[in-house]
């Protein structure tokens, strides 16, 4: 297969649009169409499901459309600006599912945040891993996992990224996200990366191989609809087609990290709140079992992302490159155990781990 995939995308500002009738219009129909609305539009691009990417000139420009309300032939299709919140305590109430409603959670967090970030507004809240694989978690003894929050506007993400967020009465830091990185394989076609919902091929048997849905398999012989090899479609650990998928989403995350910590750097007027400075009132000792468990959200370093920085170019830093796929828990936790000196590559494993669980969970979730 090409590598294409591994370029990066020009940089555009777009806003997506559900247009009636879009299939048997031109694009000069099109951009005719939605320039009223959204003034500025100067291109569209048709995508696979229908829907319509209008080009604008810039970010202003696209909240102007984000805010306005649905028109005559058209809507315009609300953008998230997820950012990933690490360690948070998995007794936090939000509700799973569809139709789950988190309005409530999110009013609480908006307000308390609001001293730091006074336009904040938040789409969604969720938690990375599904339902089974935070049991699973638990009866390891786990107290923690990951939140994604949906900001909105990227103005938003980045503003959380740089300030963090107040939940519960405690201060977390925030990481760019990216949809891309949850695993996600088809049940239609089997391909990783997107679902049937989104799917537009021909069904590939999960079982054989054949172009016939899974359920229909009269399971004559075993072939991956990816790889061509002996193992069936789902089985991740025996399959090159998913290690190479594995690597593109290690990639994305890297480049999220850098983007993070690229924001971070550059807001240097919060620096001298985060610095290292502060002394407890009284002996060390008390100041840390004031905080017996959190590893996370406390004690920040300024200096922190540009060594996630230096970490990422670093040889003997096999985190970073490591195969997610084929690493064990076990391994996880011995690495972590490793690069104890460093706050900040501890932390950078934290992350690796809540990125191999939401791995392993969504396996879970889909099969
Ligand atoms: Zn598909
Ligand atoms: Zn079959
Ligand atoms: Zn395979």
């Amino acid at each position: 297969m090409p590598n294409t995939r591994t370029l990066p995308t020009a940089h555009r500002t777009a806003v997506r649009v559900r247009i009636a009738d879009a299939q048997g219009k031109t694009p000069a129909e099109l951009l005719a169409a939605i320039k009223p609305a959204i003034q500025g539009a100067y291109a569209v691009r048709l995508l696979k499901s229908g829907d319509v990417d209008v080009m604008v000139p810039d970010q202003k420009t696209k909240n102007q459309a984000l805010n306005q309300q649905e028109g005559e032939g058209y809507k315009i299709l609300r953008q998230d600006y997820p950012v990933e919140i690490p360690g948070m305590p998995l007794s936090l109430g939000i509700k799973d599912g569809k139709g789950a409603n988190n309005n409530e959670m999110i009013r609480e967090i908006c307000n308390a945040t609001k001293k730091i970030i006074p336009g904040i507004a938040i789409n969604r809240i969720r938690w990375l891993a599904g339902n089974k694989a935070r049991v699973d978690r638990m009866r390891n003894g786990k107290t923690r996992s990951t939140v994604i929050v949906s900001l909105p506007t990227q103005a938003l993400q980045h503003e959380v990224v740089k300030r963090g967020v107040v939940i519960e009465s405690q201060i977390y830091d925030a990481r760019l996200y990216n949809n891309g990185l949850q695993v996600k394989q088809c049940y239609n076609c089997q391909q990783w990366g997107h679902t049937q919902s989104a799917c537009g091929k021909q069904a590939q048997c999960g079982e054989c191989a054949s172009s016939h849905q899974t359920k229909e398999c009269t399971k004559e012989r075993v072939a991956c609809a990816n790889c061509g090899r002996r193992h069936r479609a789902w089985q991740k650990s025996e399959c090159h087609t998913f290690q190479k998928y594995m690597e593109t989403i290690s990639a994305k995350r890297a480049e999220l990290l850098v983007a993070t910590a690229r924001l971070r750097n550059a807001d240097t007027s919060q620096a001298n709140l985060r610095a290292d400075g502060f002394e407890l009132v009284g002996s060390r000792k008390r100041g840390r079992a004031l905080s017996p468990a959190s590893k996370q959200p406390l004690a920040k370093k300024v200096g922190r992302p540009s060594l996630i920085e230096t970490a990422a170019r670093d040889p003997n830093q096999t985190r970073i490159q490591v195969n997610c796929s084929q690493m064990t828990s076990s391994q996880a936790s011995h690495s972590q155990a490793n690069s104890t000196q460093d706050s900040s590559m501890a932390d950078f494993n934290n992350l690796m781990d809540e990125f191999e669980n939401s791995i392993i969970s969504s396996t879970q979730d889909e099969l």
